[in-house]
């Protein structure tokens, strides 16, 4: 399996996170923050399936973007997987025919169907997209906001999204066999943990209550690190001298 976190600062240090898209095997996106603005013209229509894990803006900004850019290309719908409430919010308010056209009523160019279907996703439900298994976790953020187990015969990997303490996904990982990594929010520093618990993000101090439900040893990559805060959490991962617990490196590829 390989996952990638795509770039989404336009600046000088490409490792600061401003937006949320992961490619697993190049045809599957996890989040929609940065897929219309990371990847070439030629790449873009290789991603088929993209699972939104809340309807947050960083999480799909350019998905908008995204499916305009891909339109002439497709010869079957872009599927759209998300919770019910992130399916409406985005049918209400992103592809409403005034934010952005109605891609649903789209018919493609060079195929059949519409340029875009959505997939209601139902917690504890596992799915299946060609070779891959997902299972999405409810976790605690302040919208509706699944965390997702992502499987195929050997490797399975679990990105928590955003979500502040919870207990059920932790308690999914420590269940998970061939379990390799963990990709994780820790939005800001421990400094501000006022803000992270009203924002419903973890802090390097809250993300270390929270390994001790891990239960196994895996990777624990730190995701969504807040760029102004960028330094002082790495700082504080560091103090955590945990060798499993590393801040992800944006644009690598990661195998296994
Ligand atoms: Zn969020
Ligand atoms: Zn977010």
């Amino acid at each position: 399996m390989r996952i990638k976190l795509l770039r989404s600062s336009t600046g000088n240090d490409p490792q600061l996170q401003a937006l949320t898209t992961y490619l697993v095997n190049d045809f599957l996106a996890i989040d929609g923050g940065s897929i219309g603005l990371a990847l070439s013209p030629q790449q873009m229509p290789t991603i088929r399936h993209i699972v939104i894990t809340h309807a947050h803006s960083d999480h799909i900004a350019s998905l908008p973007i995204f499916l305009s850019e891909v339109l002439t290309e497709l010869k079957s719908p872009v599927t759209v997987y998300a919770l019910p409430e992130v399916v409406s919010a985005l049918r209400d308010f992103i592809f409403n025919d005034h934010i952005w056209p109605n891609f649903e009523n789209i018919p493609l160019l060079a195929g059949n169907g519409s340029a875009l279907q959505f997939r209601v996703i139902t917690p504890g439900e596992s799915f299946e997209i060609d070779e891959i298994s997902l299972t999405a976790v409810r976790v605690n953020h302040v919208v509706p906001t699944v965390g997702l187990r992502v499987q195929d015969r050997r490797t399975a990997v679990i990105f928590t999204s955003d979500t502040y303490i919870t207990d059920d996904i932790w308690e999914v990982a420590r269940g998970t066999r061939h379990l390799k990594a963990i990709f994780v929010d820790v939005s800001y520093p421990n400094e501000l943990e006022s803000l992270a618990a009203a924002a419903k993000h973890l802090t390097p101090q809250t993300l270390a209550s929270e390994l001790l439900k891990l239960g196994q040893a895996v990777e624990v990559y730190a995701t969504h690190i807040k760029p102004g805060s960028r330094e002082q959490v790495r700082l504080q991962l560091g103090e955590l001298r945990s060798p499993r617990v590393s801040v992800v490196e944006v644009g690598r590829v990661y195998e296994w």
